[in-house]
Formats: structure tokens, C-alpha cells, sequence
């Protein structure tokens, strides 16, 4: 390609090489000192020559090194040769190559046999060297991944050995050869070695994990399975086998894990609930209550499932102890409370029956009066409450008037039903302070709390006029009952008898002055008269 070269000043030399350099670089050319010059001249325009002197000594080396390459037999003269050429010694070359040429001539009339047969050799020496080298870079090289220094000594001698181009580079080759097979020979033991530790350490833990299982059948197979194999020769088949079902054993292990931690949070939750529960049912008992609270606190302390277990057992014991010790308390509270309702009614029977009695024990069967009984005890309240008070007290003696008449004429009925009538009407007339007591037969005594003694034998006098118009009925026929009576004003401090003898003598008068009357007894003599 020619390039314009007008714009040059072809005399200057530091332009045309400015232009040789910018030539250089549009064409992509390598920067040689060939093409250098090769392009200079392209621009100044110099003669083919020089050229055509470069072309042979360019050919000269590739004689040289095609020389070395298929006779090393003759490398001494190759080397003259090489040298000679160096130094453009164009006479010396001359002469090796002459050399060389008289030591060439006798092969073409070697005989074609020997001739094949020695390049036979040649090239099965070089396929036998390549083999070695493809060898140790694919074959070797690729097995010792895990050692980058015994790699890295391949892989130098396999360039060694394509390299090698004299007995004594072989040999050296053959030395480093045997070196390189024992080194390997000695990681391969080390390998082994590692292996057999790593299979030991793995049988150990395969043995500990099935411990930790518990009833899990699938679990224990796999794991049996996953120890035959380990414990067999180490294939690369069967280890993946083996890592397989571990995977499988630890994702399962996993799954349960997972669930019992689960359980275990749930269960302990409920055993919490459960004793609060309790602890708050069976508050009475303080020796229970410390139980519950450290039940509750080994409960909060654990994780394990055997423990939680046996604080559950404990507990359940405790209360069934609770529980009976409960319900015999209960049966018993039962039996008291019952006990004691049978006691409470036995008392208020107990209690009304004395009440009757004590009233029958005071009151005369037939009338309803007071008896002797009954009449000591109101004469005595009634003379201590007037003593107190300096209140005054009459009391009256009454006899019925010819009784025994009315008796024997009657009947000793009748004569009971004429009593029970003057009692009555004795209680209508009389005030609700007023007591009435039988004294015995048809005698009676009406005791008058709080009353002066003409206002008492007024009050007698009243009842003696109401019972002649409120008469006693027998048969429908109209009994007249009459008394005679006599009334004393009780002294201050006197006697029950005393009081009760002088009424019964002012009655006494009564009956002796007619019948049917009331007299007043004299007052009763005074401790100093
Ligand atoms: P006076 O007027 O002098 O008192 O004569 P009287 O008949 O009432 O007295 P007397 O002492 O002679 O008789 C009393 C009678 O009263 C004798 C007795 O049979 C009778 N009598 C006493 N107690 C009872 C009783 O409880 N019931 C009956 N039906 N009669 C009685
Ligand atoms: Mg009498
Ligand atoms: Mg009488």
C-alpha cells in the first residue's frame, strides 16, 4: 500500500522516523528492528538489496535451527555454523556449511530401511515423552487438588518432560519422577489415615445420637442402616447413602425436637395452672401450701420432660392425700353439724319439757291456780319487790261457803267443775299483776302486788258480785258458789305464813259472822308492839 510521502522531508532523519514509528502503529505491525527498517526504506526509497541480504540470512537461521532440530549428531558444526552467521562471517559459514554438507551426503545412500527404522524410534520417543506428559497433567495433576505443592511439581515436570531432549535430561526426569511417586504415595497414606480417623468419629456419633433417641422405631432403623454402612469398605456410593438417611435422621430429629419443646412449654403451663388452682381450693392446710409453692417453683426450673413427670406425680399424690384428708374433714364436719342440730332440738324439746313441767311443777293440775309451789315463789318476788319499792301488798284467803253440800248433792264432778269456774272467773276479775294459788281443797289465796288495803278488799268484794252474775251451770241449772274471805296488807319484811295465818283468821270471821263476807285483818303487830 503505497502512502503519500510528499509531505516528508525525506533529509531530515528524525521526520522520516517520526513517519517510520506513525507507519508502524497504523499497520499494527510489531515494533521489531526488522520492520523498523523494513519501513524506513519503504519511505526513503532505498534500493531491494539490503533486503534480499536480510531474506538470506533470515533463511540461514531457519537452516540452523531445522538442522538442530532433525541431526543433533551434528550440533557442533550447526553451532559454528550459528555463531558464524552471527557475526555476518560469511567465510566461516561457508566453511560449516561445507562441513556439514560432506557429513550429510553419505544419508541419501544409506539404505531406506535403517533410515525408517531410526525415525520409527524418533517418533515413537517423542509419542511415549507426550504420552507421560499428558499423563502427569491430566491424570496426576487432577488428583492432587487438595496438595498445591506436589501439583505444582507435576505439572513443572511434565513440561520437563516435553522438553527433554538428552539422555541426561531424561534421567534427571526419571530421579524427579520417582520422587513425585513417593510424595504421592506418602499424602495417600496420610489420606487414609485422615479417613479412617474421620469414619471413627463419625461411627461415634451415630452411636450417641441413636442413644439420645428414645422408642422411635423409624429413627433407630435408620440409624442402624446408616452405621452398617459406614462400618463397611468407604464407597463414594455408600457414603452418600449414609448421608442421606443422616439427613433424613436429623431432620426428623429436628421435627421432634421441635414438638417436645412444644409439649414440654404446653405441659408446664397446664401443671402451673393446675397447682394455682389447686394451691387455691386447698387453702386451709399451711404444711400443703409450702408443698404447692415449691412444686411450682421445680416446675418453673425445668425443661425436662422425666423431671416435669415426676414433680406431676408428686403432686398427684399429694392431693389425693389432700383430698381424703378433705373429705374425711368434710364427713366429719357432716357428722358434727348433724350431731349438733340432734343436740339443738334435743335441747328445745328438753327445754319445752322442762317449761311444761316446771309450770305443772308450779300450777295446780286441776284449776290452772297456782299451787304451793308456785305461790311461794310469786309471794317471795312480789314481798321482795314491795320491801324494795316500800310498795304496798294485800293478800286474800278464800274458802268456798258449804262446799261439802254442794258435793254431795252434785256430785264430786261437779264440785271439780265449780272450782275450775270460780278460778276463772277469779283471773277475768282480777288485774294481770294479780296471782290466784290454791291453798288446798276449796281454799284459795289472791295475792295483790302494789295494792292498799281497802282498795284489795274492794277487789275481793267485786269478784264476790261478778259470781253471783257469771253462776256456774250444771245441767243448764243456774249453782250459785259463794266465799267468805279474808284480807291482810302484808307489814314490810313479814313472813309468808304470818301474812297468809292472819288473812286465814280474818277469813275465819267471815265464816263465823254469816258466810259470804270479806273481813279485814288487823295489821300485823309491829317487832316493837
Ligand atoms: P264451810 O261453809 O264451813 O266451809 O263448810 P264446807 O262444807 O265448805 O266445809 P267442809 O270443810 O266441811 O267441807 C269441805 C268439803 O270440800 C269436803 C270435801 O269433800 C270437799 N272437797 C275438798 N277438796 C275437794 C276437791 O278437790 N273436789 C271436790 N269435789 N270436793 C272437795
Ligand atoms: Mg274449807
Ligand atoms: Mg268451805
Amino acid at each position: 500500500m503505497a502512502e503519500p510521502t510528499d509531505k516528508i522531508n525525506l533529509s531530515n532523519p528524525t521526520e522520516v522516523a517520526r513517519e517510520t514509528l506513525r507507519r508502524l502503529a497504523m499497520r499494527r505491525i510489531a515494533p521489531t528492528p526488522d520492520n523498523y527498517q523494513l519501513l524506513y526504506e519503504e519511505i526513503v526509497g532505498v534500493p531491494a538489496a539490503p533486503a534480499n541480504k536480510a531474506s538470506a540470512e533470515t533463511a540461514l537461521a531457519g537452516l540452523v535451527s531445522d538442522l538442530k532440530e532433525h541431526h543433533p549428531a551434528l550440533s557442533a558444526q550447526i553451532t559454528s555454523l550459528d555463531k558464524a552467521i552471527g557475526k555476518s562471517d560469511w567465510r566461516q559459514c561457508g566453511w560449516q556449511l561445507t562441513e556439514i554438507a560432506v557429513q550429510l551426503k553419505p544419508q541419501p545412500v544409506r539404505p531406506s530401511m535403517v533410515d525408517s527404522v531410526e525415525r520409527t524410534q524418533d517418533e515413537s520417543l517423542a509419542q511415549l515423552r507426550e504420552l507421560l506428559a499428558k499423563t502427569l497433567e491430566f491424570g496426576v495433576v487432577s488428583q492432587l487438588a487438595h496438595n498445591p505443592a506436589l501439583a505444582e511439581k507435576t505439572q513443572q515436570l511434565a513440561v520437563a518432560v516435553r522438553e527433554a531432549s538428552s539422555d541426561a535430561n531424561l534421567r534427571n526426569i526419571a530421579t524427579d519422577l520417582k520422587s513425585l511417586w513417593v510424595g504421592i504415595e506418602l499424602q495417600a497414606t496420610d489420606a487414609h489415615n485422615q479417613q479412617e480417623t474421620l469414619k471413627r468419629i463419625l461411627l461415634l456419633l451415630v452411636e450417641n445420637i441413636g442413644e439420645l433417641l428414645d422408642d422411635d422405631t423409624w429413627l433407630r432403623g435408620q440409624l442402624d442402616m446408616v452405621q452398617q454402612i459406614i462400618a463397611g469398605p468407604m464407597k463414594i456410593r455408600s457414603l452418600q447413602e449414609a448421608e442421606k438417611r443422616l439427613k433424613e435422621v436429623i431432620f426428623k430429629q429436628g421435627m421432634v425436637k421441635h414438638g417436645l419443646r412444644e409439649a414440654t412449654a404446653t405441659l408446664k403451663a397446664t401443671m402451673t395452672t393446675f397447682v394455682s388452682r389447686m394451691s387455691e381450693a386447698v387453702a386451709a392446710n399451711d404444711e400443703y401450701q409450702g408443698k404447692i409453692a415449691s412444686h411450682i417453683e421445680r416446675i418453673r426450673n425445668t425443661e425436662d420432660v422425666v423431671e416435669l413427670n415426676h414433680i406431676l406425680e408428686g403432686l398427684l399424690e399429694e392431693t389425693r392425700a389432700a383430698q381424703s384428708e378433705s373429705l374425711r374433714a368434710h364427713k366429719q364436719l357432716i357428722q358434727e353439724r348433724d350431731a349438733a342440730l340432734q343436740a339443738e332440738g334435743r335441747i328445745k324439746e328438753l327445754e319445752t319439757e322442762l317449761e311444761q313441767m316446771s309450770t305443772l311443777v308450779r300450777e295446780d293440775p286441776l284449776t290452772h291456780s297456782l299451787n304451793r309451789r308456785g305461790l311461794d315463789d310469786e309471794f317471795a318476788r312480789e314481798a321482795s319487790r314491795a320491801d324494795r319499792y316500800s310498795a304496798p301488798f294485800c293478800l286474800a284467803v278464800l274458802d268456798i261457803d258449804n262446799f261439802k253440800v254442794l258435793n254431795d248433792k252434785r256430785g264430786h264432778q261437779t264440785g271439780d267443775e265449780a272450782l275450775i269456774h270460780l278460778v276463772k272467773i277469779a283471773k277475768e276479775e282480777l288485774r294481770l299483776t294479780d296471782h290466784i294459788a290454791r291453798l288446798g281443797g276449796e281454799e284459795f289465796l289472791i295475792i295483790m302486788p302494789n295494792t292498799p288495803l281497802d282498795e284489795a278488799a274492794k277487789i275481793i268484794t267485786r269478784l264476790q258480785r261478778s259470781l253471783t252474775k257469771k253462776y256456774f251451770l250444771d245441767n243448764n241449772e243456774k249453782v250459785l258458789i259463794t266465799f267468805s274471805a279474808g284480807v291482810a296488807a302484808r307489814a314490810a319484811g313479814e313472813m309468808q305464813e304470818a301474812a297468809i295465818a292472819r288473812a286465814d283468821a280474818a277469813m275465819y270471821e267471815a265464816k263465823q259472822t254469816g258466810k259470804n263476807r270479806v273481813c279485814i285483818a288487823p295489821a300485823a303487830p309491829t317487832e316493837a308492839g
